[in-house]
């Protein structure tokens, strides 16, 4: 079925890639240094003179450093936090990429596949601004596909363009920044099966015909925009802890060509430690390996992600305040008289048009609350980011007095 041919996509130079080898990589038994270097000193029965490091842990004269044995250089393939992700995620280690930042990512695909000043991808606007940014970085051209006024996608137009035929990247985001929708459903028999169930049903409640047509109709748009493409079809799920629906994790085994973004920086509170993921297969995956900076992700960062995965109970906790404020902020938008529009949302953010966008920017800044004007994108949007419920009033009270202005 699918013509997609991994060799054929990738760039001779990245193909070819010998990568560096770094002085703990070569070491086959990596586990046990990796254990070694979180021990003090020669417990493991392992001398580490192979990295040039100071032997001397910082952690023992300073006290505010509160992570041990920062001298030695992190773990290059993030094997703690990929132990975490295989069971959370049901994927295997080497079909995990850590990244620092699923920006690393965004780059290191354009590195792999896109050939500077020759090749070119597809992104489908108003959405996430670094797919173009690093575009042109790498001097690849952007071929744009605008979302419809209800914010989908132009399937046919992508589908008939030229562009789908020679593009090496097409880039989906979903639950889509700034618009908020989902834009590609993975699995809707996952989808029949929660409604039904939160309805009383049964799990395995028998579809309905005209259900059964959704489902081969949504399978049949998956075989031609991912099976019928000849390039890497990215789905950067950053928000998928914000919707019920399915995650397209679970359709790598359908699709050679699919890579799935996500990341700490949202839903999991880690913005600050940079580190985001990318799930495809392991072929695909070698080569974001050996393109990558060997230690890409720092220690204290997977420190960090390690915690933050280890108690991921409380990350779905804050999930669920936000997704409850996010409601109440949209109801709360809705009354108000400048507001003309609030989109739904299955992301951690609300976008609303508005009367004069950039007035009531101003406005809101003048009384330091910070929101994003997206109407360079958009005319007339803002996208509010759902803060605790205090930051939600606070935004509320301002806009109630803007109203009377
Ligand atoms: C915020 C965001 C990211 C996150 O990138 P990180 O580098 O992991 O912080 C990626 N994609 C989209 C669509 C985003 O909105």
């Amino acid at each position: 079925m699918s013509k997609f041919n991994l060799k054929n996509i990738v760039r001779k130079n990245i193909w070819e890639l010998k990568p560096y080898s770094s002085a703990r990589s070569e070491f086959k038994l990596y586990g046990d240094v990796s254990t070694a270097r979180n021990s003090p000193s020669g417990k493991m029965g392992l001398t580490l003179l192979d990295a040039n490091e100071n032997p001397n842990d910082p952690s023992i004269l300073n006290s505010e450093l509160i992570i041990p044995n920062l001298n030695r250089y992190p773990d290059p393939l993030q094997s703690e936090i990929k132990e975490i992700l295989c069971e959370q995620k049901g994927v295997d280690a080497d079909q995990i990429f850590v990244g620092n930042g699923s920006d690393e990512a965004i780059d290191l695909l354009y590195r792999i596949f896109c050939e500077p000043g020759n090749d070119q991808v597809i992104t489908c606007p108003p959405t996430y601004g670094m797919y173009e940014v690093s575009a042109a970085i790498n001097d690849v051209a952007v071929v744009e596909f605008p979302l419809t006024s209800t914010f989908d996608l132009d399937v046919d137009g992508i589908l008939k363009s030229n562009a789908f035929a020679k593009a090496k990247l097409l880039w989906i985001c979903s639950p889509n920044n700034p618009t908020g929708n989902v834009l590609l459903k993975a699995d809707l028999e996952h989808d029949w099966q929660a409604e039904n169930y939160t309805k009383g049903g049964m799990m395995d409640m028998p579809y309905a015909p005209e259900f059964e047509e959704e489902l081969k109709e949504n399978q049949r748009l998956m075989d031609q925009l991912i099976g019928g493409f000849n390039g890497i079809v990215i789905v950067d799920e950053a928000y998928q802890d914000f919707t019920e629906n399915q995650s397209f994790i679970s359709r790598l085994a359908d699709y050679q060509n699919l890579v799935v973004l996500q990341t700490m920086s949202k839903a999991h509170g880690l913005a600050g430690a940079r580190t985001g993921f990318a799930f495809a297969s392991k072929e695909i995956i070698a080569l974001f390996n050996k393109t990558k900076p060997p230690y890409n992700v720092n220690e204290l960062s997977q420190k960090a992600v390690v915690s933050a995965l280890n108690n991921i109970d409380n990350t779905r906790l804050q999930v669920e305040e936000i997704i409850d404020n996010r409601e109440i902020l949209i109801a709360d938008l809705q009354q108000l008289d400048f507001v003309k529009q609030v989109f739904p949302s299955e992301a951690n953010f609300v976008l609303a048009e508005v009367q004069d966008a950039t007035k009531v920017y101003n406005y809101l800044k003048d009384k330091s609350l910070i929101i994003r004007n997206r109407s360079s994108q958009i005319p007339n949007t803002l996208r509010f980011t759902v803060g605790t419920k205090d930051e939600c009033e606070a935004l509320m009270e301002a806009l109630k007095e803007y109203k009377s202005i």
